[in-house]
């Protein structure tokens, strides 16, 4: 299956594809990631990323697309996959259309007022494990791994509200493109993360 998660940044895009990964055994593409690893490795393609990432701003298209194509190409991608975080504008999902036929997009829909206090309080554990403070109790290491949590740079309130004006701009004309080409299911993302794994579920059955 051919899935897309499509939302805000904090809408749980993240969280529910690596649990729909497992669920499935198909790759988890999430261009963040692959820019955050970029990033820590000191590559060019991380030099550039960052000096877009760290003003909330979008990456250009063709350096994403790119990296999208190139990745959809591993064999590991045969038996499907799920995009996180691409395509974020209407040019990224037209690029895909003639690489990939979709089967489904999943849209997280939660409240600008709600992302913004989710994204704050948003820790992360270099494991690959996300919490958040308003469940933490304080604690400041992660319980999977006992590594030390931090915050992404581009979590702090400032840019989070780019990141939430670029997604309203470029990546909200989504919703309708996908709508009409009939693959966008709603998911209610304010619910509990129990309750938006069985609707996810429900809509990939
Ligand atoms: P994410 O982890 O998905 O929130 O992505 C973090 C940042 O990486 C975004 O705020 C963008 O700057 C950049 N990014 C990730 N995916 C894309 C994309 N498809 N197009 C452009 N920029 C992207």
């Amino acid at each position: 299956m051919k899935i897309i998660f499509l939302g805000a940044p904090g809408s749980g895009k993240g969280t529910h594809a690596t649990r729909v990964k497992t669920e499935l055994g198909v790759p988890h593409i999430s261009t963040g990631d692959i820019f955050r690893e970029n990033i820590k490795g000191g590559t060019p393609l991380g030099v550039l990323a960052k000096s877009y990432i760290d003003k909330g701003a979008l990456v250009p298209d063709d350096v994403v697309i790119k990296i999208v194509e190139d990745r959809l190409q591993r064999e590991d991608c045969k038996g499907g996959f799920i995009l996180d975080g691409f395509p974020r504008t209407i040019y990224q999902a037209e690029a895909l259309k003639k690489i990939a036929d979709i089967d489904v997009v999943i849209n997280l829909v939660v409240d600008d007022e709600a992302i913004v206090k989710r994204v704050a309080g948003r820790r992360m554990c270099r494991c690959g494990e996300t919490y958040n403070v308003a469940f933490l109790n304080g604690a400041d290491t992660c319980a999977k791994c006992g590594g030390k949590l931090y915050q992404r740079d581009d979590d702090k309130e400032e840019t989070v509200k780019s990141r939430l004006e670029v997604y309203h701009k470029e990546t909200a004309p989504l919703i309708d493109y996908y709508r009409k080409e009939g693959l966008l299911k709603d998911v209610d993302g304010s619910q509990g993360i129990e309750a938006v794994y069985a609707d996810i579920l429900k809509v990939l059955k």
